[in-house]
């Protein structure tokens, strides 16, 4: 929550079938951006999750970093009210080269802002000293593993029709009898999911909205003696972060982020601990560090 030397403030970048989002741009973001040597490609859209200085003040900078690259499409940015007014203020005082159309959308309430082919992004409300959204990026369900030999069995010959089977789509054989893909096919299969949550007082509500994630992303910013200031603050500790991924269901991985500056690195081993005895699955995140999200199954 305050950048240090070796420590720089809250974002998350994921990279999705050619497509970046980030979640917060705390200052210096597009330092660690360009650092990841990521072979810089356009961001498609931005999620701010409240208008504090150390989730926004680094979004200037990622704004005219992305004048350097061509675009044709827009760039989106989400976030509550006050988002609208805080890019158009900044490109007009600063007078920021922008060669590139930019859509604000502002939120209000829960629900689905982002609709891809193939996945979604929710936004549902935290509860902070601001209006704050967690933020969850989900993909559809994929087609069941398609099984060749009942395909076969059933007279369908390799070919078109197979991927028809494979989309989706009935085939209609020679002879006149047809055959629907859940004939050749397994049970659909889960996506994946990510979310995104700080910063925010713990209720037990928060887990719902990131049940079944392949990566959790929460605020544990105290130790749990800290409690009290955790609430008076309007945050979480690290044992409450925990307590949401255990009660979420089927969260294969928690990684802590936001962390007191009351804490050097290796003091932050405290938060672990504690939070690892609820819930083992428990990284610290780090500074550029990578999350491989593959498929179960
Ligand atoms: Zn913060
Ligand atoms: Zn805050």
């Amino acid at each position: 929550m305050m950048p240090l030397p070796y420590r720089h403030l809250t974002s998350m970048l994921i990279r999705r079938e050619g497509e970046l989002f980030l979640f917060d741009a705390g200052e210096g973001t597009q330092v660690s951006i360009r650092r990841l040597n990521l072979r810089w490609k356009k961001i498609t859209a931005i999620f701010i999750s409240h208008m504090h200085a150390d989730h926004v003040t680094g979004l200037p900078g990622i704004l005219m970093l992305s004048s350097q690259v061509d675009r044709e499409e827009p760039l989106y940015i989400f976030g509550p009210p006050k988002i609208a007014e805080f890019v158009d203020q900044n490109r007009h005082l600063l007078d920021m080269y922008i060669n590139y159309e930019i859509i604000v959308r502002e939120i209000y309430e829960a629900g689905t802002i982002w609709q891809g082919d193939d996945y979604s992004i929710r936004a549902f409300p935290l509860k902070h000293t601001k209006m704050c959204f967690g933020y969850a990026l989900e993909e559809s369900k994929r087609p069941g593993v398609f099984y060749p030999e009942k395909a076969l069995a059933l007279g369908v010959p390799r070919g078109p029709l197979w991927s028809e089977l494979q989309s989706g789509k009935t085939v209609r054989l020679t002879e006149g009898s047809s055959i629907k893909p859940s004939e050749v096919m397994g049970e659909p299969r889960s996506g994946r999911k990510f979310s995104f949550v700080t910063d925010t007082l713990y209720f037990p509500e928060i887990a719902q909205e990131v049940s079944n994630s392949d990566l959790l992303i929460c605020e544990g910013m105290f130790e749990h003696a800290l409690i009290e200031s955790a609430v008076d603050k309007r945050h979480m500790t690290a044992h409450q972060a925990a307590l949401i991924a255990r009660d979420a269901g089927n969260i294969k991985k928690l990684g802590l982020i936001h962390y007191s500056p009351r804490y050097a690195d290796r003091e932050l081993k405290i938060l672990l601990d504690e939070a690892r005895e609820i819930f083992p699955d428990t990284v610290l995140t780090k500074d550029r560090m990578r999350f491989p999200i593959e498929f179960v199954d």
